[in-house]
């Protein structure tokens, strides 16, 4: 059976075609700049590379192209639209309401439109992206996959913030964690790797790319995430601050800083671009140090020491934790990341083995923790797009009547 899995952003959709349950990629691109003078379309396959330019002004026009360029009779891999019995959506946000993965009706549709008052950059052109697929392709079921909805069973004490209780009535303020999917991918390789029933297991997840999170994971659940009410909470990112103290934004407000001034400065300017002038890109910091810029190495130092604080902080959260994984684009490929977060833990049971974190291979899952280490450390390379397929193929198999599928 086909499944397209469908991450459809501002002015970009990207996409697989995944065979399942083989969970083999068939096709996979992506269509940039939408809304500009000039698109750009790249799709890779076995029958090869599609690069193409031109002028694609809507997402309603994006989704079109691209069911004809995966049904093109030179290019394309099948043969008719009716091949694909499942499209699975990824969905920023699901409030406290979307806590499975979802078969979408009318009422998940305005839902999602309603929840964009959360996700303004997100949910409306995740939207699009739905709305096209079920016009183009009618007779597929379509499956929405919350960020969100992973973190479901985070408690109260976790997700209630120290301001007054009726905010969080009135406005549904509270934590809600994002990169769901992620982390719950990562979990369930895990599980698969172990061979250990997931009920058993306590994890630490730290998906790290330009976005970065950390998630405490008891017994197979989320219980505590760092990103909050937003994706700007927590550890230091590419061009987010993450924790800050708040006082800060009415001392700049009062030097002159206007909300949108203090918006695009904690989201767009600052994180490892801000404090080392240089990049948001790990790799560009990893350079500049080696040639002797202090900002960088200072920036790098921040990033893991709010990685360390979390980790720390998790391990008491969790009493007993059996694995420490590291995913993302710096997770999976930056070991003197992983050895200067995790350096000097052995008294709390984490053991990193030098010589397996430094040769672990891009793509490639490794436990990089000694074996006498009670706490394991493994890169995990995340893929949310498989887990997206995963839950749209399961959703085809459902009985009618059922719209939802328990994450775990
Ligand atoms: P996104 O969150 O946009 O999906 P990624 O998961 O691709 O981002 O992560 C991007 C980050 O990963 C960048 O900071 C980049 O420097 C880092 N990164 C990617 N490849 C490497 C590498 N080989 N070594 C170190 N860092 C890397």
């Amino acid at each position: 059976m086909k499944i397209l899995v469908i991450n459809s952003g501002s002015s970009s959709i990207k996409y697989q075609l995944f065979n399942m349950p083989q969970e083999e990629v068939i096709a996979k691109g992506l269509l940039e700049r939408i809304g500009e003078e000039k698109s750009f379309f790249i799709q890779k396959s076995a029958k090869g590379k599609l690069e193409l330019e031109g002028s694609i002004a809507t997402h309603e026009q994006g989704i079109n192209f691209i069911i004809d360029m995966l049904t093109d009779k030179e290019k394309g891999v099948i043969s008719s639209i009716e091949e694909i019995q499942g499209v699975g959506h990824r969905v920023v946000h699901g409030e406290e309401e979307f806590t499975e993965s979802v078969l979408i009706n009318e009422k998940v549709i305005m839902r999602i439109e309603e929840y964009a008052d959360l996700a303004p950059l997100h949910n409306p052109p995740n939207l699009m992206g739905i709305m096209a697929s079920k016009k183009f392709l009618p007779n597929a079921i379509q499956v929405a996959c919350f960020d969100t909805a992973f973190h479901h069973a985070i408690p109260p004490k976790a997700y209630i913030y120290g301001i007054p209780y009726e905010l969080y009535e009135k406005y549904k303020i509270r934590r809600y964690g994002f990169h769901g999917t992620s982390h719950l991918y990562v979990k369930r390789r895990l599980v698969s790797i172990l061979k250990m029933p997931k009920e058993e297991l306590n994890l630490i997840t730290c998906h790290l790319g330009n976005g970065c999170s950390v998630s405490a994971i008891a017994h197979g659940k989320s219980v505590d995430t760092s990103m909050g009410f937003t994706p700007l909470e927590g550890l230091v990112m590419g061009t987010r601050s993450g924790d800050i103290d708040p006082a800060i934004i009415f001392y700049l407000n009062g030097k002159g800083y206007t909300p949108e001034d203090l918006n695009k400065l904690l989201n767009k300017k600052s994180g490892l671009m801000g404090i080392s002038g240089i990049s948001n890109d790990m790799r560009n910091l990893f350079w500049a140090q080696e040639k002797g810029n202090e900002r960088a190495k200072l920036a790098i130092e921040v990033f893991c020491y709010r990685l360390r604080k979390y980790i720390g902080a998790y391990l008491a959260v969790l009493g007993k934790t059996d694995a420490i994984i590291f995913t993302g684009g710096i997770g999976e490929n930056n070991p003197q990341i992983r050895q200067d977060t995790l350096s000097g833990m052995e008294s709390l049971g984490i053991e990193i083995e030098e010589e397996k974190n430094v040769s672990t291979v891009k793509g490639v899952e490794a436990q990089i923790s000694k074996d006498s280490s009670r706490v394991k450390v493994y890169v995990i390379p995340t893929n949310e797009e498989l887990c997206i397929a995963q839950d749209a193929y399961e959703l085809t198999k459902v009985q009618p009547g059922v719209i939802s599928l328990k994450i775990d």
